[in-house]
């Protein structure tokens, strides 16, 4: 075994593959850019090597300087983790040039796998099952169609050294042929410097199942299968293992196929061969068709640990320092039944944009594992992936699995970003996904159900007012008995729509108003009850913010009510402190000229701080508080007059 490897990746690949090696006793080193100088991996691993700048280019795709920091940290091997270098052939050979061991397949397994004609090629050379076409290298556009006549409609176009689903396109009809060619050899060109396209036979209700396989560079064993049709335009979103409604026969069909794949190229490591299935007839042994051989470590490769209780890292290590395959064919069994969803940063609404955010509050319930390269405090910046973790649960079936799998997103609770949590939520309650009828369709065809607004109850809206009060924290809301109105409102905005709430302190218990409807809330043993209901957590996340963390999660926002009634008492020259407070600056004094919007004074009430803004132009007429004064709901802060 290797006493020190160096993990060319960053996030939670990163820190997935050091809490491996570092069972094995393996040292570790991490390498980073200069977004990640404070990231999680960068903190796990026994040493860190800085190597560059925040684009990828200039750091987790510089090749010479991840060896050079493997030289000189005296690691003997590099591990790739997945994405960046991890299928570059010209990597893997500066790997060993250097005299280091390249912890994944050789340069030759993953050149017989980059292109996706040439791949197919191979694989029906081996005997595997490919989706019926044309590859050849006859790309003139009049022959082109006519293959597509022959495969017969509807077929699909894809490009060569096609991946992330670009230059890919499906046809119905034989007079779109020529324009989707075009379009499709354009995006190539582009994404990939080769506009080469092959034809396949389009695959109706398509499921996505794909094997791992495992070899040492001769041999290959297989360890089952994942199903990953829960796709969004061709991104995985949810992945399952094993498949619903494999069959053994099936089963051992693809699985002997992965295997001949593995073994044409001399496999070494962990990959995975993707296949297509027509899930419109049920699977069958003669349903399955070769799509591509991924030679790397995958996202989803978890549910596979866990089904088969086999760690693939300590594998990957184990086979690149020497050691034979740790398992016969016969050893490998599947227990039970295990789901990994995929939480991001990312704007649901707006379509699914990649966001980012600094997450002030992230904690996962027990139960589940959690594979994340983030922790509370951390930053999703704009340079990578934005995911931020993998939930993953397991269970004697596959309906125990996927209630844990429910249950660990409605436990999890992040704030700082918006993230993809209710819409993963929902498909863990959609009726077809919890029958196991999965096709890469499915997401489509549901999304607007999928993608819904919950309900916003009034539970939660009082649970944010009392948190947002600070009640039974000993915020403002306790002191009330000092002050003299017994009740305050707070003021909550959720997109368009806002709730004025009424907090009364009715002790030992608390009444709140919202429209017509009384609620009563009652604090024991650090937990809100709302009429007799135990309340979810919830808590300031930000400035200006609270989150519920209910089965699904809701952001508030808190109106700047000093911005809102400082513009009202501006308009009539008296800037005006709309609940108690604690003024910590004021940055005025008495004839200083100001202009609208800005910045008078800052009141810190609810455990945040308020910015007072001028609402008009004007000359400082009276400062009526200072710093470090406690002020009363109402009182006059600061008096404007006209120049
Ligand atoms: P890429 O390498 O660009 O990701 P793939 O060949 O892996 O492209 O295909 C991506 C996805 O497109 C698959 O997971 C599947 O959902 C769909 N797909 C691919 N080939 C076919 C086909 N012949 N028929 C129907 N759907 C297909």
């Amino acid at each position: 075994m290797f006493d020190c490897i160096l993990i060319a990746n960053r996030g939670e690949i990163a820190c997935r593959v050091i809490r491996s090696a570092r069972a094995l006793g393996v040292r570790t080193i991490a390498v980073y850019s200069d977004a990640d100088a404070g990231a999680a991996h960068v903190a796990l691993a026994d040493q860190a090597v800085h190597i560059g700048g925040p684009r990828p280019a200039d750091s987790y795709l510089r090749g010479d300087r991840i060896i050079a920091a493997a030289l000189a940290t005296g690691a003997k091997a590099i591990h790739p983790g997945y994405g960046f270098l991890s299928e570059n052939p010209d990597f893997v050979e500066a790997v060993e040039a250097a005299g280091l061991t390249f912890i994944g397949p050789s340069a030759s397994a993953i050149r017989a796998m980059g292109l996706k004609d040439a791949a197919k090629a191979l694989m029906q050379e081996a005997g595997v099952p490919v989706v019926p076409g044309y590859m050849g290298a006859n790309q003139d556009p009049e022959h082109l169609a006519g293959a597509a006549d022959g495969v017969g409609y509807p077929v699909l176009i894809k490009a060569v050294a096609g991946g992330g689903g670009k230059g890919m396109r499906l046809v119905e009809r034989p007079q779109d042929f020529r324009d989707a060619l075009e379009s499709a050899r354009g995006e190539a060109a582009t994404a990939f410097g080769n506009a080469a396209v092959l034809i396949e036979k389009y695959i109706e209700q398509p499921r996505h199942i794909e094997v791992q396989v495992f070899g040492d560079g001769t041999r290959a064993v297989h360890l089952f299968e994942r199903d990953c049709s829960l796709q969004r335009r061709h991104q995985k979103v949810i992945e399952e293992a094993p498949a619903p409604g494999m069959t053994e026969a099936m089963r051992a069909a693809m699985g002997q196929a992965a295997v001949r794949a593995a073994e044409a190229i001399g496999y070494r490591g962990a990959g995975t061969v993707e296949f297509i299935v027509d899930g419109s007839k049920g699977l069958r042994p003669d349903g399955f068709w070769f799509m591509e051989m991924n030679t790397r470590l995958q996202v989803e490769h978890p549910v596979t640990e866990l089904i088969t209780g086999v760690d693939l890292v300590e594998w990957q290590l184990r086979v690149a320092s020497g050691e034979d395959l740790p398992a016969r064919q016969e050893d490998l069994a599947i227990r039970g039944h295990a789901f990994e969803a995929r939480l991001y940063a990312e704007d649901v609404p707006a379509g699914f944009l990649p966001a980012t955010g600094t997450l002030t509050h992230l904690t996962f319930p027990e139960g589940a594992r959690i594979d994340s390269g983030v922790r509370p405090g951390d930053t999703i910046s704009p340079w990578y992936d934005p995911m931020i973790a993998k939930v993953i649960t397991h269970g004697p079936t596959r309906a125990v699995a996927l209630a844990r799998l429910r249950a660990a997103l409605e436990g999890t609770q992040v704030a700082g970003s918006v993230t993809n949590l209710a819409f993963l939520g929902a498909l863990t309650r959609h009726a077809g996904f919890a029958r196991g009828e999965v096709d890469t369709g499915l997401i489509g065809r549901d999304i607007a159900s999928l993608t819904a607004e919950p309900p916003v109850e009034d539970a939660m809206v009082a649970l944010a007012a009392l948190t947002a009060a600070g009640a039974g924290q000993g915020g403002t809301l306790e002191g009330f008995a000092l002050w003299s109105p017994l009740r305050q409102t707070v003021t909550l905005d959720l997109g368009e729509k806002r709730w004025n709430v009424v907090l009364t302190r009715t002790a030992p218990n608390w009444t709140l108003r919202i429209g017509a409807r009384e609620l009563e809330a009652e604090r024991r043993a650090g937990t809100w009850w709302i009429d007799g209901t135990r309340a979810p957590e919830a808590a300031l996340t930000a400035p200006g913010r609270v989150s519920v963390f209910g089965a699904c999660i809701v952001h508030f926002t808190l109106p700047d009510p000093l911005a809102r009634e400082g513009d009202a008492g501006a308009a009539a020259g008296v800037v005006l402190a709309p609940m108690p407070g604690l003024v910590k600056a004021v940055f005025v004094s008495k004839g200083e000229a100001v202009v609208k919007g800005a910045r008078l004074a800052v009141l810190e009430a609810m455990k945040m701080e308020h910015t007072l803004t001028a609402g008009r132009d004007g000359i400082v007429a009276e400062v009526l508080a200072g710093a470090g004064q406690q002020v009363e709901a109402g009182a006059a802060l600061i008096a404007l007059e006209d120049e």
